[in-house]
């Protein structure tokens, strides 16, 4: 687990270079990592997730700019997101896919946090992903139901998209088309049923924090708090435990 924390860790620093150059349009692989207050090229040692960002005290170690935290816990989350799914699944394809899809929606909770923007250019191509390996590499069901798996990502990513499609006609403004685009993905993603423990988790989840921004007076209501984030870390959420939380849940009824 301690080796799948650094690997994952190794891949949260990519994910950061993702989340700084995707929005901006730059290229992922051609450019070599820099500060971006001095443009100094930084190297190996610089570059250890982590450790570096603590051994150089959160500053560049030419210019001594500080790093921006988010550097640090998207490496932080991501080295520890690997070795929980590696404890969930162990080495499978199971593994592959949870672990790749984890780290999607981190990209894309993060670029929504900070720039407020769920970009087509990552969802459209996530979603013909998450089709092919729906049809191809079906999850397995705990519940049974009449028609084959293969199709349980189209009707979990159908659903998505018209539960979010609903709310963003009627409330214009309040749901960007790109929350709705995001939820018929995580259809896509968890299928049929999860896609219901995943927007309901993130409804949940961000009521809760909407309100207690709300009550500690952090935001107004005029100000629009991000749906994405908190659709993203449901679906993470249910990739994990998804049948878990579901099975507790009919057990209820
Ligand atoms: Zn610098």
């Amino acid at each position: 687990m301690a080796l799948f924390a650094l690997l994952g860790a190794a891949i949260g620093s990519f994910l950061n270079v993702c989340i700084d150059r995707i929005p901006a349009g730059k290229s992922l692989v051609t450019l070599p990592s820099h500060c971006d207050a001095c443009g100094h090229h930084l190297s190996v040692k610089d570059l250890m997730p982590v450790f570096s960002y603590l051994w150089l005290r959160r500053r560049c170690r030419y210019c001594h700019a500080p790093i921006p935290w988010r550097l640090f816990w998207v490496e932080l989350g991501s080295g520890l997101l690997l070795a929980l799914v590696y404890w969930r699944y162990g080495l499978s394809i199971d593994f592959a896919i949870t672990a790749s899809y984890c780290y999607l929606f981190i990209v894309l909770m993060v670029i929504d946090l900070e720039h407020k923007l769920i970009l087509n250019k990552i969802v459209y191509p996530a979603m013909v992903v998450a089709l092919l390996i729906s049809i191809f590499l079906p999850q397995s069901r705990i519940i049974p139901l009449p028609w084959p798996e293969t199709v349980d990502g189209v009707i979990g990513g159908a659903i998505g998209f018209v539960l979010l499609l609903i709310p963003a006609l009627i409330y214009r403004g309040g749901m960007g088309w790109g929350d709705v685009k995001m939820a018929g993905l995580i259809g896509l993603v968890t299928g049929f049923p999860l896609v219901f423990v995943a927007l309901l988790m993130g409804v949940i989840l961000g009521g809760l924090v909407a309100g207690i921004l709300l009550l500690l007076r952090k935001k107004t209501r005029k100000e629009p708090i991000p749906f994405g984030p908190f659709l993203a870390v449901a679906t993470i959420v249910t990739l994990l435990w998804g049948n878990n939380i579901l099975s507790w849940y009919l057990g209820l009824l």
